[in-house]
């Protein structure tokens, strides 16, 4: 595999190369602003034979028809051979979205992990069975929808794309996967393994679009069944009201603005550490980055001097060095857009208690580094407490106690994820159930589990990824009566 070769995509038996100098993609690396690879671009009217072909291929192919073992087998075998693939794969990813090393190998093996998952999911999934209340039984069947649209951000490549193939795949169904254009290879390269692995054609077709084009021609395209999308809240609301007009079901895993919470109980330097890394890992390109800290008063100072301690500590990097906890964020734009929140964030009136600039290291001058940044002194109802700022800005804000802090945690059109740190575990139980979030951590933050569902409440999502939910976002269910009559039936 080659970093900065131009690849093309595959529509069925076809390979696409672009035709003129327009029709590409060009991904840059956030660490140092070289060419990481250009890629033949797909165009709007691709969107049409990509969806034949997917739908001769679920037609055509015994995939859907095969028996759950056989379909299981090459889920299995593409997930060996994204594991055989784990350092090359890693590498491309570093250079296209520009994670640290270690966070690469991790996106891999996630992806890997869906496949061996979905396939264990594939070869178990028992289908419903209801007692008889007559002379008949029934039973409930999860059937493939036929072909789906999956759409995926930028900021965890492979990682998303396999959440989505593998759990539609292993329902049955065909996939049309578009990346996003920051970073387009992951997925060619998935596509490419599936290929490999014995997928037969056309049931896998990645689309490397942009999204206001082939993005929305794949959701208004009336031979997509479903959409599966992951992104931002105002993308998913406009996809959701072309579903809707539609009828057709979507799953949406949108943005958030996680509280993570400190009571004045907790283990203050495990808290400490949590919040570190719940809101800088990724460089705060998380979803689920914990960017909202509420700390009890009794310990506000305290708890808040020993936070911009460590957050100070954090090494900011390039990518490919070992002793690196942070990288870039994902492009100049973006890295633009953060320093605008925190210029928004001081004029609000806050303080900004660290970071708050791009490093001014001579290594780093090329790329779209952002330092990790503390914010105080703002309401939560400041702009910088509502809004996704998708980087590593943490705002924090005092609270009272349990009401006063559920209160304003659960002030946010956002409802993904949510995290606190407490010695009390029947107050954990109290507040976690209040919380209006999709996922909640205790004394922990971030974790993510293949056979845990997640997705959000309120204008984070709709439906609920990985698990067994996972499947059944995939799967239509149709009930069979089968009637056991012993004499004619009457009126
Ligand atoms: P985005 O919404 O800009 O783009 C996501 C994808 O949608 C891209 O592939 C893009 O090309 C496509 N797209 C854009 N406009 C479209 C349209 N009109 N029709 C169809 N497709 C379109 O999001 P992003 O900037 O790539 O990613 C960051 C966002 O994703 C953040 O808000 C983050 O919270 C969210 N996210 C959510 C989860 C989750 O699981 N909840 C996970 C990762 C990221």
């Amino acid at each position: 595999m080659n970093a900065s070769s131009h690849k093309p995509f595959r529509l069925g038996a076809d390979w696409r190369h672009s035709q003129d100098g327009d029709a590409v993609i060009t991904s840059i690396n956030p660490a140092d602003g070289s060419v990481a690879c250009i890629v033949t671009r797909a165009l709007p009217r691709d969107v049409d034979a990509a969806v034949a072909i997917a739908w001769d291929a679920f037609q055509r192919q015994p995939w859907r028809k095969l028996r759950p073992d056989q379909r299981a087998a090459t889920l299995y075998e593409i997930g060996r051979r994204l594991a055989a693939e784990r350092e090359p794969l890693a590498r491309l990813q570093m250079i296209d979205s520009g994670k640290p090393w270690k966070e690469c190998l991790n996106m891999v093996d996630s992806a890997a992990g869906h496949f061996r998952y979905y396939a264990a999911v594939c070869e178990t999934w028992q289908n419903e069975m209801t007692s008889p209340r007559g002379e008949y039984f029934s039973m409930a069947l999860a059937e493939p929808f036929g072909v789906i649209a999956a759409i995926t951000p930028w900021n965890s490549p492979i990682m998303n794309e396999a959440q989505k193939a593998a759990p539609a795949l292993a329902a049955g169904n065909a996939v049309l996967l578009k990346p996003s254009e920051e970073t387009p290879q992951l997925a060619l390269e998935l596509a490419r393994i599936c290929a490999e692995a014995g997928l037969p054609e056309g049931l896998l077709t990645v689309l490397p679009g942009h999204g206001e084009d082939v993005g929305a021609a794949l959701v208004r395209h009336p031979g997509v069944r479903m959409v599966s999308f992951t992104g931002g809240t105002e993308t998913g609301r406009a996809i959701g009201g072309i579903a809707g007009q539609r009828l057709i079901p979507v799953g949406l895993e949108l943005g958030g603005k996680s509280p993570h919470i400190v009571f004045d109980d907790a283990d203050l330097d495990r808290a400490v550490a949590g919040v570190v890394s719940g809101i800088f890992g990724s460089a705060g390109q998380s979803c689920v980055a914990g960017s909202r800290l509420f700390v009890q008063k009794s310990i506000y100072g305290r708890f808040m001097e020993a936070l911009v301690a460590r957050t100070r500590q954090v090494r900011v990097g390039l990518p490919d060095d070992p002793a690196t906890q942070m990288g870039p964020l994902v492009s100049r734009a973006h890295r633009d857009k953060v320093a605008g929140y925190v210029d928004i964030g001081r004029a609000e009136g806050g303080r900004v208690l660290v970071g708050g600039a791009a490093p001014d290291r001579a290594e780093l001058a090329n790329g779209w580094f952002y330092l990790p940044t503390v914010i105080d002194g703002l309401g939560n109802g400041a702009r910088v407490c509502q809004e996704e700022i998708f980087g590593p800005v943490l705002v924090a804000l005092p609270f009272d106690d349990e009401d006063d802090v559920i209160q304003q945690a659960n002030d946010t059109p956002f409802g993904l994820a949510a995290g606190m740190w407490t010695g009390d575990y029947a107050r954990a139980w109290r507040v976690a159930r209040e919380i209006e979030a999709g996922s909640v951590w205790i004394n922990t933050y971030k974790q993510s589990h293949i056979a845990t569902p997640f997705g959000g409440f309120k204008a984070s999502g709709i439906g609920r990824e990985k698990g067994l939910h996972g499947l059944r976002l995939y799967s239509q269910v149709k009930s069979l009566y089968w009637g056991m009559h012993n004499q004619p039936m009457g009126l």
